[in-house]
């Protein structure tokens, strides 16, 4: 459990791999930042880690010396939904991520859950649910126990992924945990947020449906984000203020509801946007 909201990129900042960091001095550069949440992106993975075991535990020691918690992003080449032969390579895939954020020491490993196909979303939701059980079997079966399994909202009409669908599959599957990116809601519905009374009505039902202690936890993702009418087309920047959502509005929220996530920035420019989440929920919490 966070003891406040948290704020960090999705991946390694241009600006470090400009200066040509390396994995283990990402922490720190972070720290240095004031920032202090990592997502390690997993997402071309197959079915193999591809980071060694020492790499992993020394960004492990890395972070925790500066305060950094770890998240994964998860291999895209996951398809819950899809046959016999994707499953079981999606399952693996998984399987590989939660391995290795065990080694770093990750707390959540998040995915997409899937492509609806030519399935009805009830039929997909059905397959998802039961791999995802499976996986998590599995990864148990291995003494994973405290790396969580994070399925995400996603922002295209034809994947799974409805913030419905994700709850369920929270509710439903152990060791998950519940990420909302709001910007993809946002794109999925075709500019839903567009009041702060948008965003505090998917906390409360959050509370509702899993409770307090989830709506409280929630790893989220977040960045201004263009769409069209099948949704999601590309994030934007901060200062890019012709697309929503707006974050001071669900800064409003985190700070009424004294939420504590973890919010991981997926804007191109990935630290310095998320420094400033950072200021506006500072600033948000000072008022109230
Ligand atoms: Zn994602």
């Amino acid at each position: 459990m966070a003891d406040h909201p948290r704020f960090g990129p999705a991946g390694v900042p241009p600006s470090f791999r400009f200066m040509k960091a390396t994995l283990t001095e990402v922490p720190r550069l972070l720290q240095e930042e004031g920032l202090d949440a990592f997502e390690y992106e997993a997402v071309r993975w197959g079915k193999k880690p591809q980071i060694k075991k020492e790499d992993a535990e020394e960004l492990a020691l890395a972070a925790e010396k500066n305060d950094v918690w770890l998240s994964m992003h998860g291999s895209y080449f996951i398809n819950f939904c899809g046959e016999k032969q994707i499953l079981e390579a999606s399952k693996q895939r998984l399987i590989a991520c939660a391995i290795a954020a065990k080694w770093m020491n990750a707390r959540v490993v998040v995915f997409h859950p899937g492509f609806y196909g030519q399935k009805s979303h009830k039929q997909a939701f059905d397959i998802c649910l039961k791999a995802l059980r499976e996986t998590v079997d599995a990864i148990q079966s291995l003494g994973i126990n405290d790396v969580k399994i994070g399925p995400e909202t996603m922002g295209r009409l034809y994947q799974l992924g409805s913030l419905d669908e994700i709850m369920k599959l929270c509710e439903m599957v152990e060791q998950t945990q519940l990420v909302i990116d709001w910007s993809h809601l946002h794109a999925r519905d075709q500019g839903r947020f567009t009041k702060v009374d948008d965003f505090r009505k998917i906390v409360e039902t959050i509370e509702i449906r899993l409770g307090a202690e989830v709506a409280e936890n929630m790893h989220c993702h977040f960045a201004r984000i263009e769409f069209a009418s099948k949704g999601e087309r590309r994030h934007h920047t901060m200062d890019e203020t012709r697309y929503g959502p707006e974050f001071e509005m669900l800064a409003k929220v985190i700070s009424e509801f004294k939420l504590k996530p973890v919010i991981i920035s997926e804007s191109p420019i990935l630290d310095i946007d998320a420094a400033r989440m950072r200021d506006i929920v500072q600033k948000e919490w000072s008022k109230s």
